[in-house]
């Protein structure tokens, strides 16, 4: 896709944002934009560097670890989104500034011994399922305090919310009630907040459901073909 067209993109998600937030009463300063450049080319990424955007998403560690490697500029804030294979963490831990997908304490393990090494700190958001579709990864809300335990105290992962991904719906009305289960659950785990955990991210909303998900009040919507058109893989 070239440049104008991305420029145009991210433009109209930007004043989407502006007028959902009008709306709904909140300041369109606290919705993180994280464009989802998966399966397309650096050019892409660049093109909406070029245009202001400056955070990225990717959902396969060996594709992030590529696109990181080639893109240096360091105003770039790189976030993974997908499912983490423990063994590849190491791929992405020298560079890589958030970690929206994680569902389990074993990858905070692995991300913590990681980190360290890089001698770096990583945010990290913790990925609960909030759809009834129990093939998509996530914690469930009951398991969500066990782990909180476990993050309490890591020197190089600084917990800084939770993600969610709702069911794949027509109507995203269908959703509300998911992103809005994200949100209370996010508010009845602010007790463990103090030290490295600071629970104030919701990481939710994609292209199709983007407007809901700001009126549940994320804070971190991760958009991909309203930016750079559709795809053909997932
Ligand atoms: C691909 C992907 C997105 C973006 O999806 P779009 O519908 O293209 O906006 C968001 N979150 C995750 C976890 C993804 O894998």
């Amino acid at each position: 896709m070239n440049t104008h067209q991305i420029c145009t993109n991210l433009a109209y998600i930007n004043a989407r944002i502006e007028t959902i937030c009008k709306q709904c009463g909140r300041d369109p300063k606290d919705i993180h934009l994280v464009a989802v450049s998966k399966t397309k080319p650096v050019s892409d990424i660049l093109s909406a560097v070029q245009c202001g955007q400056l955070a990225f998403g990717e959902n396969k560690m060996q594709e992030l670890q590529d696109k990181m490697f080639q893109i240096t500029n360091p105003d770039i804030s790189w976030h993974m989104i997908g499912t983490l294979q423990t063994n590849k963490i190491r791929l992405i831990a020298d560079k890589v500034d958030w970690i929206h997908s994680v569902p389990k304490a074993k990858h905070l393990d692995e991300i913590e011994k990681r980190a360290a090494q890089n001698n770096r700190m990583i945010n990290v958001l913790i990925q609960v399922n909030i759809s009834n579709e129990d093939q998509k990864s996530g914690c469930s809300v009951s398991e969500l305090a066990q782990i909180l335990d476990h993050a309490k105290g890591m020197e190089h992962i600084l917990i800084k919310g939770l993600m969610g991904i709702a069911s794949f719906v027509e109507n995203p009305e269908d959703v509300r009630s998911e992103f809005r289960l994200l949100k209370n659950t996010l508010q009845a785990h602010k007790k463990w907040n103090g030290g490295n955990i600071d629970l104030c991210h919701l990481s939710m909303g994609m292209t199709n459901d983007m407007d809901v998900a700001i009126q549940e009040g994320a804070t971190m919507i991760r958009i991909g073909s309203a930016i750079f058109g559709s795809r053909n893989i997932n």
